[in-house]
């Protein structure tokens, strides 16, 4: 898919059973699945790609998250309404049109108003002519005409689409470089990422983003250092301490899928003094399985009394939890006291040109006949993995893809071996490798 870094992004909020997953599995497009196979990642999958009359988007659905234990409704509510003024570029609000206006419907839209953002509002299973009086009493949440929809049998869905997408902005980042690089800035709440954004944006020059709209709760900050443009998604909130929301676990990792959906470079940002968590696996694992650049922020190395082993200890405690992701570069910062502050952006250009380098084919040629000549590849009741060829066949991740005699035959650890010798040769450094096989006879 085109052009994927650029999607603007739309969220659904709304009450339970209104029929938000019924609507979001109608417009869903490809859906972004997560590889089980990660450590403490769930396949939730609350995220989807929609395309309508060429344009792209990505549809979250703040309501897609399983029920917290004792968590009541509204509370949950107001969550999906903050997650979403605070990362989506149009909001959707779903209302129940068989139902009626509900005292839930009246407290979410008295927050809904508050932003200066797009807000639709959708009265859903209208499914006929007869049933569309019922959208009337909707005018009173002072959200502007309400949208009859039948999220069941597709009506209204094509007139919704024209609303949504009349509101994105016109040709998103045309005024920067084309090769503007986009940073996710992710951790768990007071890991120091808006002391980190902050310390940045005072020291680099911060380009006032020109997107209509966009200026009062702008979703991402444009900044420039030695020539080379930054984007740093999903950092108004952060600046903002709008942090409600994220103190609800499942809330701050959706923010960061989005935010890592959008991002060239994703920054896992980690507490010293706390350690690697839960969230930080589950945000690495998704960053690792899509492809982005990735780069270990460890801050508030101030705090930690330190001796001649410590560093080497903290980096081995890393590359342990995260044996998947040897090749993230590890900085240990302070925004306190800005301890190795100026290394992120340059570490961060550098992982994003690894990200889409290109070697050529004869290079590579050259390193995988030497590597299966060191070490033969794997063979299976006498029958050996054979290797004709290989070729770099995308960037973004570097992916390459091997033709070869028998797809049964290859297995996990060779592509490593083959995966290391690559790295040895050509670095790619702080990006992922993806592989695919090709069977050739
Ligand atoms: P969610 O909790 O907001 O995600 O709601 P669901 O999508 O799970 O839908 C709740 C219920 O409403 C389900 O029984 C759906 O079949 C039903 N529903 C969803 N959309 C429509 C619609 O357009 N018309 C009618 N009549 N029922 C619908
Ligand atoms: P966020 O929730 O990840 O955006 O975290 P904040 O930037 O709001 O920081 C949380 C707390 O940690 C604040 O009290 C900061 O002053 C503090 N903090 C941030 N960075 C550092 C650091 O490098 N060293 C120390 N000692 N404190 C820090």
């Amino acid at each position: 898919m085109s052009n994927s870094n650029n999607r603007p992004i739309v969220a659904v909020v709304g009450r339970p059973n209104v029929g938000k997953s019924t609507l979001f599995n109608k417009l869903a497009g490809k859906r972004i699945s997560i590889v089980e196979d990660t450590p403490g990642v769930t396949r939730d999958r609350i995220f989807t790609e929609v395309e309508w009359l060429d344009r792209y988007f990505t549809l979250i659905d703040t309501g897609g998250i399983e029920p917290d234990n004792g968590d009541i409704i509204l509370s949950k509510m107001r969550n999906q309404a903050m997650l979403a003024m605070d990362m989506a570029h149009v909001i959707m609000f779903v209302v129940d049109g068989k139902a009626g206006l509900t005292a839930a419907d009246k407290e979410v839209a008295q927050i809904l108003r508050k932003t200066s953002k797009p807000v639709i509002l959708v009265v859903n299973k209208i499914d006929n002519i007869n049933q569309f009086d019922n959208i009337y009493d909707f005018y009173e949440l002072g959200l502007g005409t309400p949208f009859a929809i039948s999220s069941a049998n597709g009506m209204g869905l094509g007139d919704l689409l024209d609303e949504v997408i009349a509101f994105f902005p016109k040709g998103l980042n045309t005024e920067y470089d084309e090769d503007i690089i986009k940073i996710a800035i992710t951790g768990k709440p007071n890991a120091g990422k808006s002391s980190i954004v902050n310390k940045m944006l005072g020291e680099e020059r911060v380009i006032v983003s020109p997107i209509a709209g966009t200026t009062r709760d702008a979703v991402d900050t444009y900044l420039e250092r030695d020539g080379q443009q930054f984007m740093l998604i999903d950092t108004a909130g952060i600046r903002k301490k709008s942090k409600i929301y994220e103190t609800v676990e499942k809330y701050s990792v959706i923010r960061s899928m989005a935010a890592v959906d959008r991002a060239d470079v994703v920054m896992i940002v980690i507490d010293a003094a706390e350690g690697i968590t839960e969230q930080d696996t589950k945000v690495a694992g998704i960053a690792h399985d899509e492809g982005k650049g990735c780069i270990f922020v460890v801050n508030k190395w101030d705090l930690i009394e330190k001796d001649n082993k410590t560093l080497g200890n903290y980096t081995k405690e890393i590359r342990e939890k995260f044996p998947f992701m040897m090749y993230a570069p590890v900085l240990f910062v302070s925004a306190k006291t800005n301890q190795r502050m100026n290394k992120i952006l340059e570490t961060a250009e550098f992982v994003a040109n690894e990200n889409a380098k290109r070697v050529s084919t004869s290079a590579l040629n050259d390193v995988i006949g030497e590597a299966v000549m060191l070490n033969q590849p794997p063979s299976d009741k006498g029958k050996r993995l054979k290797i004709y060829y290989g070729s770099q066949t995308g960037v973004k991740p570097p992916k390459f893809t091997l033709f070869i005699n028998d797809k049964q035959l290859t297995h996990f650890s060779y592509q490593r071996y083959l995966e290391n010798k690559i790295r040895e040769n050509f670095g790619f450094e702080g990006t992922p490798i993806h592989f695919e096989y090709r069977e050739k006879r």
